[in-house]
């Protein structure tokens, strides 16, 4: 097969969201925009990780609403159901077993030089880490091979966890068949880190995001407590927008003439960074206006949601019975 024909032949992409909270502008720049244009061109599985969520969550959450409130932004941000394959993790009753089974084939050693692994264990302060957090690697792998995947669409913090899926599946066609393909990861680059209102990554749980789902009120107050070049305490001092997370956001919905006048404005001290938030917010409401109006809409049609997760888990289970069957086969427990 030639580069050309790769091209154009409709890959698998399978990638999952676990569904911990809200949806915030991280996920809308970071990967739910490319998530739908890859609808366009490739065969595409999104599902909701929801046993993903129980390996650091010591409290119960009503995993099912957050399952619902997910799904609501992606579809309200413009992702159609009848483009791609959407379902959630534990409507596939075939993704505990394969687990299981690449578990057989993976190394404990493998597990527990993942830098993400070791990161979370000492961030968390968890003192026995438990068995589902140092797999969550091998379900991630049974993940994306039930449906055969090729490509997943990852950030890059995410990288070290496809090398070790790229590895578990290798060991397994190695040792038993070539059933799945080894998957690929495939770095989404077009603004990569979206900042939060601390310059931190903009992550739930750093209390920074501004949620797709937010009114305009929260998100204005939000915007006007981002942090801004500290070199530039007042109006009138000279600002470097190159290091304010303000600025990089504005370049997210400015072009042009608009986005060289802030540039210009800061740098030379003339703008106030208060102003330069509250247009910021003004962006950032207008931008998310139409996807909240579509939100309203969507949560009054509940069947609908469950429809689409219903016809997305059927599809889904096809590919995961047959690859699970000749699993089964190719380790040899396939007969009574
Ligand atoms: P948590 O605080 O629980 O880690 P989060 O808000 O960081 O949650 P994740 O579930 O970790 O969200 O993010 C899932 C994916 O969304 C990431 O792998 C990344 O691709 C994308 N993403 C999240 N936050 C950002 C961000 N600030 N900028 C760009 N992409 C992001
Ligand atoms: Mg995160």
């Amino acid at each position: 097969m030639t580069a050309g024909d790769k091209k154009k032949r409709r890959m698998r992409i399978v990638t999952g969201i676990r569904p911990t909270g809200p949806l915030h502008l991280g996920h809308l720049y970071g990967n739910v925009r490319q998530m739908i244009e890859l609808t366009e061109r490739h065969d595409c599985f999104y599902f909701s990780a929801d046993y993903h969520v129980l390996t650091d969550k010591t409290k119960r959450i009503e995993l099912t609403d957050v399952v619902e409130d997910n799904l609501i932004d992606l579809l309200a941000c413009g992702l159609d159901p009848d483009k791609c394959t959407l379902f959630k993790q534990s409507d596939i009753p075939q993704i505990p077993e394969f687990s299981l089974i690449l578990g057989m084939v993976t190394s404990v050693g493998l597990l527990e030089r993942c830098p993400l692994y070791r990161e979370q264990v000492k961030e968390l302060g968890i003192d026995s880490p438990s068995f589902g957090l140092l797999g969550y690697p091998v379900l991630q792998t049974a993940d994306i091979c039930m449906y055969r995947g090729e490509v997943v669409p990852v950030g890059e913090d995410q990288l070290p966890h496809l090398y070790i899926s790229a590895d578990i599946a290798g060991t397994f066609r190695h040792r038993y068949a070539d059933i799945f393909p080894v998957p690929e990861a495939k770095i989404m680059e077009v603004f990569a880190r979206i900042p939060g209102t601390d310059n931190r990554k903009m992550s739930k749980s750093y209390g920074n995001a501004i949620n797709i789902s937010d009114d305009e009120g929260t998100t204005k107050k939000m915007v006007l407590t981002y942090y801004t070049d500290p070199k530039k305490p007042r109006k009138g001092d000279k600002g470097h927008p190159v290091e304010c997370p303000v600025y990089y956001m504005h370049r997210l919905y400015l072009e042009g003439e608009p986005l060289d006048a802030v540039r210009k404005g800061c740098e030379s001290g003339e703008r106030m960074c208060y102003h330069c938030k509250e247009e910021l917010a003004d962006e950032i409401n207008g931008e998310l206006r139409p996807i909240r109006a579509k939100r309203v809409e969507l949560m009054q049609d509940k069947d609908k949601l469950h429809r689409i997760l219903e016809d997305g888990a059927e599809k889904a289970r096809a590919v995961a019975e047959d690859v699970l069957a000749e699993c089964r086969k190719a380790i040899g427990i396939d007969r009574m």
